[in-house]
């Protein structure tokens, strides 16, 4: 284990799989040479001679790609069907979530998935960033975090509800108007956000609807409050106004999207806005809610998603790739991909590049995402073909992260 005031070089590795997918485009025969944490050199194997004092890591029959970026996790929740999301937030002690949530991230990391988006502690206050703490200084295993913190909701309109006269914990901080707004923004990005999540349109009230909660004025507020520290927001939505108010604003992506109409993607891909469509967690709420998916009729839900997802697909809106893990079971984040060609007619390869070199580009995330010489040498191995079968991914054999082999 490193220790920052004693550090210990990291040995270049020399890894000669049969194909190296470089985010884009698989290339048999190359193979890669790391350096520190960084990759150093990717080309054809004949080109590449071991440097003295390199380890060669052979890698027959493998695929080596660029570790995998999930776009939406929640490392301090677990599956809903295992505790009730009000339950997680009002009845579980941050430290039991906290040593969850280091067990997830191993998860996480073991399942290929080297960077992650978290979008929000739910309840768990800043824990987030100490867990990306520890992670960096290498005391747990675990991704490289882009961390929300606390989440903003407009008062009233988020959760845990229980009877009107009682005041109990909310799963993000409540915020509202000019001062109230930019003072939320600051203290999340003065405690370590690195990216602000704002719900856009939530359900008011239990049995109702997901309807707009921040105003316009209020949603361009954070948005001009995040930028001018350097930082992107994310914006909850799923209803058409909710999510048209956030792009207007100018947020990154759109996390859900579930009821998007033609219109508002539209829009979204003249503002340069994404959408993470988080298809997995629609799936699984549906089942935890009783859908015996193969017997039973599809949810209306889920028959929406799909409609509103041709929407999208024919608006050429960008897709970042997430599946909001954490509803359901981390280390299970491949879930997404799975989904997205089994049901939505996403092709193996599509979604392999949304998964690195996609997400990268959409959350300005530039040292990583593809393999190439200067990039930081966090890349996974499998057994097979990839960009033909997304399956292959269920068997990761190799996770090296900053150039130290973490899983072989
Ligand atoms: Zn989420």
């Amino acid at each position: 284990m490193a220790q920052p005031s004693a550090p210990t070089p990291t040995p270049a590795l020399l890894l000669r799989p049969a194909a190296v997918f470089d985010g884009e485009t698989l290339h048999p025969g190359w193979a890669v040479l790391t350096e520190g944490d960084k990759i150093k050199a990717v080309g054809p194997a004949a080109q590449l001679p071991a440097p003295a004092g390199a380890r060669t890591v052979e890698l027959p029959g493998l695929t080596l790609l660029p570790g995998l970026i999930e776009g939406h996790s929640h490392l301090l929740l677990h599956p809903y069907n295992e505790t009730s999301w009000n339950d997680q937030v009002l009845q579980e002690s941050e430290a039991l979530r906290v040593a969850r949530a280091t067990a997830h991230a191993r998860a996480t990391l073991e399942a290929g998935f080297t960077t992650v988006r978290d979008l929000g502690s739910e309840g768990a206050g800043y824990a987030d960033v100490g867990l990306k703490q520890a992670i960096d200084r290498g005391l747990i295993p675990g991704p490289r975090m882009v961390v929300a913190t606390r989440a903003l909701v407009a008062t009233g309109s988020y959760g845990p509800k229980l009877a009107a006269g009682f005041v109990v914990p909310q799963g993000a901080q409540e915020a509202d108007g000019v001062d109230g707004i930019i003072r939320a923004v600051r203290e999340q990005i003065g405690r370590g956000a690195d990216v602000i999540k704002v719900y856009a349109d939530y359900r008011w009230g239990a049995n109702e609807p997901s309807r707009p909660t921040f105003t316009q004025d209020e949603l361009n507020l954070i948005v001009q409050t995040a930028r001018s520290s350097g930082r992107p927001v994310v914006a909850h939505a799923s209803t058409p106004e909710g999510m048209r108010r956030a792009t207007l604003a100018g947020v990154q992506t759109i996390e859900h999207g579930d009821a998007g109409t033609p219109e508002v993607f539209k829009l979204m891909k003249q503002r340069g806005v994404a959408l993470c469509p988080t298809v997995a967690a629609g799936d699984a709420t549906s089942r935890y809610r009783g859908w015996r998916k193969g017997q039973d009729p599809e949810p209306e839900r889920i028959q929406q998603k799909k409609q509103t997802m041709k929407a999208a697909l024919q608006s050429g809106v960008d897709l970042a790739y997430g599946g909001d893990v954490g509803v359901f079971a981390h280390g299970d984040n491949l879930r997404e991909a799975e989904l997205l060609i089994q049901e939505y007619g996403f092709t193996s390869l599509q979604t392999l590049r949304g998964f690195t070199a996609g997400n990268a580009r959409i959350f300005q995330l530039p040292d990583r995402g593809r393999i190439q010489p200067g990039l930081l040498a966090d890349l996974v191995a499998v057994a097979g073909d990839p960009t033909k079968d997304i399956k292959t991914l269920r068997q990761v054999r190799l996770v090296v992260k900053g150039g130290v082999v973490v899983k072989e």
